[in-house]
């Protein structure tokens, strides 16, 4: 089997990327990586977003507002959202969630922008990529009572432990692995991982954040994805290959992506 794997998350439309873009999506699928989806923070960065995918038929979008931006939300962020899906690399909303470790937006007006993008996930039927960080009884309950059995999603750069898990699969939930998952200190990432479902596990970098071991440090990029993937083939006691295949599987399916272009 050839090796492929999808990226789940990442940004690449960030200024880290500014110099080397295109090397680094080069690198990229050059590495066995088929796909690749920019999970969006905000609306200024959009437009680079679409670019770069309206360049890589292979990259899609999420648009929305992440946590650490939640104030930002006004009369016309709605609209943008909904107005942003007439491109057809656009595949999700969010990231959106709630953040209670930087705190960088209030905590009431993170969790109203957050059921306002849960509203909208409804409203379009489209999945959901959730940002939740120390505040998990909290992003559960946004969940099940604005959208619970009605919106489907992934928790990205899963944080969580095996305590998590039940909650996620009640509500139907994917849960997504990022390079901290290869970290020695993440034992109760690493307890969760063989846990998921095999149909609902995702791989992701986050790129430029979360390095993985061994590069730990320097700006990450999807090229790195396969040492993750390799520590959670490892805890799942598979193989890397079936490892990634479920991984990409699972990702083409939450984002309804069509099968790459060669
Ligand atoms: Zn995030
Ligand atoms: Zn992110």
């Amino acid at each position: 089997m050839a090796k492929s794997i999808v990226d789940s998350h990442a940004h690449l439309g960030w200024d880290s990327f500014k110099e080397d873009r295109n090397e680094v999506i080069e690198r990229a699928f050059a590495s066995g990586i088929s796909q690749i989806v920019q999970a969006g923070v905000d609306f200024n960065g959009l437009p680079e977003c679409l670019q770069i995918a309206e360049r890589y038929p292979n990259i899609w979008n999420g648009v929305g507002l992440h946590p650490h931006e939640a104030k930002h939300w006004d009369g016309n962020s709605a609209d943008i959202i909904r107005d942003a899906f007439k491109h057809k690399s656009i595949v999700a909303i969010g990231e959106c969630g709630l953040d209670y470790y930087y705190d960088h937006s209030e905590r009431d007006v993170q969790i109203s922008v957050f059921k306002e993008q849960v509203k909208l996930a409804k409203e379009l039927n489209k999945p959901l990529i959730i940002h939740s960080r120390d505040a998990w009884q909290e992003t559960f309950e946004v969940l099940k009572t604005t959208g619970k059995g009605e919106v489907r999603g992934v928790f990205h750069c899963f944080t969580g432990g095996p305590a998590q898990i039940p909650e996620i699969k009640d509500l139907d939930f994917y849960v997504s692995f990022s390079g901290i998952l290869t970290f020695k200190s993440a034992k109760d990432i690493q307890a969760a991982a063989p846990l998921v479902a095999d149909d609902r596990f995702l791989l992701e970098t986050d790129s430029p954040y979360l390095a993985p071991e061994g590069k730990r440090g320097k700006r990450n990029e999807p090229s790195f994805i396969w040492i993750t993937a390799e520590k959670l083939a490892a805890l799942r006691g598979a193989s890397l290959e079936e490892t990634a295949e479920k991984a990409s599987r699972n990702t083409r399916a939450l984002f309804a992506l069509a099968e790459s272009i060669n």
